[in-house]
């Protein structure tokens, strides 16, 4: 469904993605794993094509998207929740969320009913402004927005950071039964631990390299994993 092949990626002289490839197949959850500054934010901006890659190629369903505009990607099927979840404060939940359909040059109800079929939070909060939500319920709205350009392959960035365990779990069961419903999904996570536990498939990633793939649970019980990702 999606393919990255020799990814390059530069900041000026530093040279933070180092020819990585990887696959997300339809279906899948793929995790991209690994410490702080690994390069698992700038491979997902550059899939969005919000960061654009000094060398490399990005496939969606076939077409090679690697110089199309991140608009032409959202048309595509493309849909990030950005880390830190960026939702417009200013704006009310509602509004929020129809800017996600935007790219359809419509606004659904239909796509705002699943949405708040989703997340019943934000259905109660809709004329709030997104400011004034709880961290938990600004991740929410951040994936409704994604949500509304009902795209086949969702990336998250980071979207435990920040939130109370209990809060991460119940983000990490929404992703899941997004998942269930249809919708591929490529997360980035340092929270090593959940994202195995929902994952199909991970990659760990360190200094701009990929150095371990394969089965999500497989990894979970390598010594290298467990040290370096699990804490244990
Ligand atoms: P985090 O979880 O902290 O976001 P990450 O694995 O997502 O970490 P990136 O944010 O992708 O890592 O960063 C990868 C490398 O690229 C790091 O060395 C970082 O310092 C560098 N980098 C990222 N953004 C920029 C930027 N705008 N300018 C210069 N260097 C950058």
């Amino acid at each position: 469904m999606l393919e990255v092949k020799d990814l390059n990626v530069h900041f000026g002289v530093i040279h933070a993605i180092k020819g990585i490839s990887f696959e997300v197949n339809e279906g899948e959850i793929v995790c991209l794993i690994g410490a702080n500054g690994a390069g698992k934010t700038t491979t997902l901006r550059s899939v969005s094509g919000l960061k654009k890659p000094t060398s490399g190629t990005i496939t969606l369903e076939g077409a090679d998207i690697t110089s199309t505009t991140p608009q032409n990607r959202v048309s595509r099927g493309l849909s990030q929740v950005p880390e830190g979840r960026r939702v417009f404060p200013e704006m009310t939940v509602q509004e929020n969320l129809d800017l996600g359909a935007f790219q359809h040059r419509r606004i659904s109800q239909e796509d705002l009913d699943e949405v708040f079929g989703r997340f019943p939070i934000l259905a109660e909060r809709r004329r709030q402004l997104a400011g004034t939500l709880s961290g938990g319920e600004q991740q929410m709205l951040a994936m409704g927005r994604a949500l509304m350009a009902r795209p086949k392959v969702l990336l998250l960035d980071e979207p435990s950071m920040g939130l109370a365990p209990l809060l991460v779990q119940e983000i990490f069961d929404i992703i899941v039964r997004i998942n269930e419903a249809g919708t591929t999904v490529l997360l980035v996570e340092q929270n090593a631990n959940i994202a195995l536990q929902i994952a199909t498939r991970a990659y760990v990633m360190e200094t701009g390299s990929i150095v371990l793939a394969g089965d999500a649970k497989e990894l979970a019980q390598t010594d290298e994993v467990k040290r370096a990702y699990l804490g244990g």
